[in-house]
């Protein structure tokens, strides 16, 4: 079968989830024996243009021009439309599967679904609303055609200069009637496409709330790297160590975290992993940071099996809805348990008092609690996961997805 996968971006330039989940799935399509081709957007300086590359010998076509300054509004990308109609007139795929359309606009969906079986995969909010990491605060409370009135003023609102600028230019009006339309462009785009796919219930709940038909959706995990639990921990070791894998980012909830561990780490130890994205984000957790907290900034892929086998406990501590948690199916296949905020996707995967703690977002005094109570090695243990349950690994996953792009294409062919 003949696979072209969409995507906003492709590594090595770009290297967040959805691009190296991306960049994994055209690996592992090519190893089955499909043909693969990328068409990817690039954020690049300068002037527009495009360019076929081979990236770990996949075929890249990459759309490299400047990232717009209102990129929030998903506005029609007719350039990007053009080489995706020129791409599929070139290779007749069977399936064109669309993975993000973050800088490509939602148009690039109606365009693929018109010349061949199209599924797009949702891996955030992105097609619901322009903040991407909702929280549990950014409500939308009408649905249906006036759901962007609230993308208005929450979006807007977090921008203030931004507005206090359009104000100044007099375009206010128009920015409030992109915000109306963008919701309504997604639904319709999102309509043309054969299938969609979501990695949780969560978020599919979420899609059905927007008004898209909960029978178009399939849920599919996100692969995870299956490595046999480790041992190199003894699970009597002491002190427990926790650990935070992730981005040092507001939103992630790591400053309630060294809060709590603070109040309650008592003789533990806290290691952090990630990097920051933000400087002044990063020295507030410094000057945060009490006896037994070690920040050990990013690290390689290669060494993954190595951060998760140092500590016992993983900690989730997310203020938004996360769509799905790869950090906490990493570490339960690793035999840890986590301790997560109950939000998004995560009680999916964390059972209170099965497999790890569940806790309020934002709730210090709850997350020390949980944390005090896994402070001894027996009560670690007791928690320890014994397998995680349903995680895909990429081979598993792309299988899933082949059975899909069958059906799709079965149905535009019968
Ligand atoms: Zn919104």
């Amino acid at each position: 079968m003949d696979v072209l996968l969409v995507a906003h971006g492709y590594p090595p330039d770009r290297r967040g989830g959805t691009e190296l989940l991306t960049a994994g799935l055209a690996d592992e399509l090519a190893r089955a024996g499909h043909g693969v081709r990328v068409l990817a957007a690039a954020g690049v300086a300068g002037n527009p243009q495009v360019r076929d590359t081979t990236v770990e010998s996949i075929p890249v076509r990459l759309l490299e021009r400047p990232v717009p300054a209102d990129y929030q509004l998903a506005r029609a990308d007719a350039g990007a439309q053009r080489q995706l109609e020129l791409l599929i007139e070139e290779e007749r795929p069977d399936v064109v599967h669309v993975q993000h359309t973050l800088f490509l606009g939602p148009e690039i969906i109606g365009t693929a679904s018109r010349r061949a079986a199209t599924v797009v995969s949702l891996h955030d909010f992105w097609a619901q609303c322009p903040l991407v990491h909702t929280g549990p605060r950014d409500h939308h409370p009408v649905r249906g055609d006036w759901w962007g009135a609230a993308c208005f003023m929450h979006y807007e609102l977090r921008h203030p200069l931004q507005l206090l600028g359009e104000v100044a230019r007099g375009s206010l009006g128009a920015t409030v009637k992109a915000h109306l339309e963008r919701p309504r462009r997604f639904r319709r785009e999102l309509g043309t496409a054969d299938a969609l796919v979501v990695p949780s219930a969560f978020l599919r709940d979420s899609f059905v709330r927007f008004g898209v038909p909960e029978s178009r959706i399939d849920v599919i995990p996100n692969p995870v790297a299956v490595t046999p639990p480790s041992t190199e921990r003894a699970s009597n070791s002491v002190p427990v160590r926790f650990g935070y894998v992730g981005a040092l980012a507001p939103h992630k909830g790591v400053h309630v975290l060294l809060d709590a561990f603070a109040a309650a780490g008592d003789g533990a130890e806290l290691h952090v992993f990630g990097a920051a994205e933000d400087p002044a984000y990063a020295e507030r957790l410094r000057q945060r940071a009490t006896d037994g907290v070690v920040f050990h900034g990013s690290f390689d892929g290669a060494r993954r099996d190595e951060v998760y086998a140092s500590f016992d406990v993983l900690v989730v501590p997310s203020l938004v809805h996360e769509t799905f948690s790869l950090v906490t199916l990493e570490a339960q296949t690793a035999g840890k348990p986590v301790i997560a905020s109950r939000v998004g996707a995560l009680p999916e995967l964390v059972r209170d008092r099965v497999n790890g703690r569940l806790v309020r977002p934002g709730d210090g005094r709850g997350l020390a609690a949980a944390i005090g109570s896994l402070g001894d090695p027996e009560a670690v243990h007791r928690l320890r996961p014994q397998a995680a349950a349903g995680v895909l690994d990429l081979p598993a996953y792309a299988e899933r997805l082949t059975q899909l792009y069958e059906r799709v294409r079965a149905k535009r062919n019968p």
